[in-house]
Parts: C-alpha cells; sequence; structure tokens
C-alpha cells in the first residue's frame, strides 16, 4: 500500500504520471475539489486513510466526524504523519495540512470550533486520501 522511500517521485513531473489530473491539481497544487463532492465525505466504514500519493498511513476511521462542512473531517491524526505550515492565501489566516512524508496537500486544520472533545478539525480533500478497509 505505501509506496518505499526508493520510489517516491523526486519531481513534479513523475508525481504528474502517477496521480490522476484531479489527484494532482489537488495534492501537488494545492487545490480544493468542490464540497459535497468526494468519495469520503460521508463514509462510515473502518479502517485507516492513507495518503493518496504515497500511501503513508494518516487517519484512523475512528478520528472521523460529521462536521456538514462538505469534505471528510477528522479530529486528529496519527502522531507525526502530518505537517502543517501557515496559508496566508485568499486573504485569509488558515493552516494548511500536508503529508508529512511525500510533502502533498491534504487540506487545512481548524481548531477552537467545538466539533468534537479534541476541538480540531482536520479538514481534507477526499482526492488526497484512500480508505484502506479493516479486515475486523
Ligand atoms: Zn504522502
Amino acid at each position: 500500500m505505501s509506496l518505499p522511500d526508493s520510489e517516491l517521485p523526486r519531481t513534479e513531473d513523475e508525481w504528474r504520471v502517477r496521480l490522476s489530473p484531479d489527484e494532482f491539481r489537488v495534492l501537488r497544487e494545492h487545490g480544493t475539489e468542490p464540497a459535497w463532492t468526494g468519495e469520503y465525505v460521508d463514509t462510515k466504514t473502518p479502517g485507516m486513510y492513507r495518503c493518496r500519493a504515497c500511501g503513508a498511513q494518516l487517519y484512523p476511521s475512528d478520528t472521523k466526524f460529521d462536521s456538514h462542512c462538505g469534505w471528510p473531517s477528522f479530529d486528529d491524526a496519527i502522531p507525526g504523519a502530518i505537517k502543517e505550515i501557515e496559508d496566508n492565501s485568499l486573504g485569509m489566516r488558515r493552516v494548511e495540512i500536508r503529508c508529512a512524508r511525500c510533502d502533498s496537500h491534504l487540506g487545512h486544520v481548524f481548531r477552537g470550533e467545538g466539533f468534537t472533545p479534541k476541538n480540531t478539525r482536520h479538514c481534507v480533500n477526499s482526492l488526497s486520501i484512500r480508505l484502506d478497509p479493516s479486515n475486523t
């Protein structure tokens, strides 16, 4: 499931041939899929959400919750799997989240909204992740 380090693309051209055009636009060009269109918005299936670019484990399904914002939302992540970058684009102060392993764009993280006891919402594009359903 996870790309070995030796096979991780080093250039954007290498990513482009591995990913679909939509995946490339979101993961490598920091795009955002339209709200309510992603395949995982309402998914409840147990498993592990992995980075769609490199396969790294990002979010266990038990961190997913219904935020009604139109994108898959998680209130926690695998420790060390995510890196945060200040994003001041579009005239907003937001915190971008990327896969710590391959630097692909996932979405944004918001805090203090009170959705869950962890008070954190990782707002993630479905195109950035892939669910690996558990066998249990
Ligand atoms: Zn990755």
